[in-house]
């Protein structure tokens, strides 16, 4: 087999870093259209943003806008690099102190190091702690009373529990406090209906690999009007060039799977509530048979975080150890839990079947009871 072959292909996915990014048919064929190199950039008119064939410039300036509820939108490489060349223009155009990035614990490794990145210290907000993992609004308020605070950010929904904090309060309270916030939605735009313009808050980033049926990377960034001139400055010297985007961003196939998948995307959002009502009932099964759903309860989205002490029991004495579980679901074609894990893991049910969903939940009794008979 090449390298080139998936072993995974055909496999049920539950894999929260995947289930949102499989790919559109659209999406599939833009791919091969697209794949050359700079295809993008046959008619480039000075920069990526502009280009109306194909209509990146319709996009960009029109449908991103609408579909994030901002004023000003671009693609950029991934939800990351969204948030970094935010924190980068803040950082580098204060000539005060603050140096402050206020972000809740439960934010992902990558707002952390686009902080770093930008030379900005990070503060973080607590979480309730085990089992919810909740952040309380509340909390922000304390934060930003902290000298130096030049940004705040909210992860929305976070990547480790899937919890949807309170991110409209969390704006209110930043507005009074004059900090501007950052909505890191890599896990709700192109998932779940998300906008800004509704939270009141004044950046959002979202990732096109992660949740918009995009090949990345890829990712979105929206802003309000009255940031859009600090954000994305012109270069002095080549004054069509925005500094932060260094220029051009997603110049190549990425921005073409995301633009084909966008119908189909805004079409999904729609689904929400029957992805959050199929995630709830899978997680009520799960408990069933033993395993406890940490974060918020009920669950208000498909990623969830399970702590399964049977399962670790069993990796105990199987054979394979801790290997065990992923050699089972793989036995019966179930992807997305990481090898090695037993005792804490977290899955999407975003997108998956109610008959797979079946399938998955009838594989783990199947495990369970294989084991309790025979411990090896
Ligand atoms: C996956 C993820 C990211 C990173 O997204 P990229 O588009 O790959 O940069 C950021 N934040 C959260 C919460 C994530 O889950």
């Amino acid at each position: 087999m090449g390298f080139y072959e998936r072993t995974t292909k055909g496999f049920i996915n539950i894999d929260p870093l995947q289930t949102g990014g499989k790919l559109s048919e659209e999406a599939k064929k833009a791919l091969t259209e697209w794949g050359d190199g700079y295809s993008v950039c046959d008619f480039c008119p000075g920069t990526l943003d502009k280009i109306k064939t194909p209509p990146i410039y319709n996009f960009i300036y029109e449908e991103l806008p609408d579909f994030l509820g901002c004023d000003v939108a671009r693609v950029t490489n991934g939800a990351r690099e969204g948030k970094f060349a935010i924190m980068h223009a803040f950082s580098t155009s204060f000539e005060c102190e603050r140096k402050i990035v206020v972000m809740d614990s439960n934010a992902h490794y990558s707002s952390y190091v686009a902080a770093e990145r930008a030379g900005l210290g990070v503060f973080f907000v607590p979480n309730s702690g085990y089992p919810e993992f909740k952040i309380d609004p509340e909390a922000y308020s304390m934060a930003l009373d902290e000298k130096d605070v030049v940004l705040a950010l909210i992860t929305y929904p976070d990547g480790n529990y899937g919890n949807l904090p309170d991110a409209r309060k969390i704006a209110k309270i930043c507005r009074k406090k004059g900090v501007p916030l950052i909505v890191n939605a890599a896990y709700a735009v192109g998932r779940m209906p998300v906008k800004l313009e509704e939270l009141k808050a004044d950046f959002i980033v979202g990732s096109g690999h992660k949740s918009m049926a995009s090949a990345g990377p890829v990712g979105v960034l929206g802003m309000k009007e009255e940031f859009a001139d600090l954000i994305l400055r012109k270069s002095e010297k080549f004054p069509a060039k925005e500094v932060e985007m260094l220029g051009c961003t997603a110049r190549g196939v990425t921005i073409m799977t995301l633009m084909a998948s966008f119908p189909y995307v805004k079409e999904r959002v729609k689904r929400w509530e029957y992805e959050v009502e199929k995630a709830r009932k899978f997680a009520e099964m799960m408990e069933e048979l033993g395993m406890k759903l940490l974060g918020e309860k009920p669950h208000n989205h498909d990623l969830m975080f399970f702590e399964a002490e049977n399962l670790y029991e069993i990796s105990k004495k199987a054979k394979g150890g801790r290997f065990f579980l992923y050699r089972e679901l793989k036995k019966r074609r179930i992807h997305g839990i990481k090898a090695g894990l037993t005792r804490h893991f977290k899955l999407s049910t975003y997108g998956v079947g109610e008959d797979d969903l079946e399938y998955i939940i009838s594989s783990f009794k199947e495990i369970i009871s294989k084991y309790k008979q025979n411990p090896k």
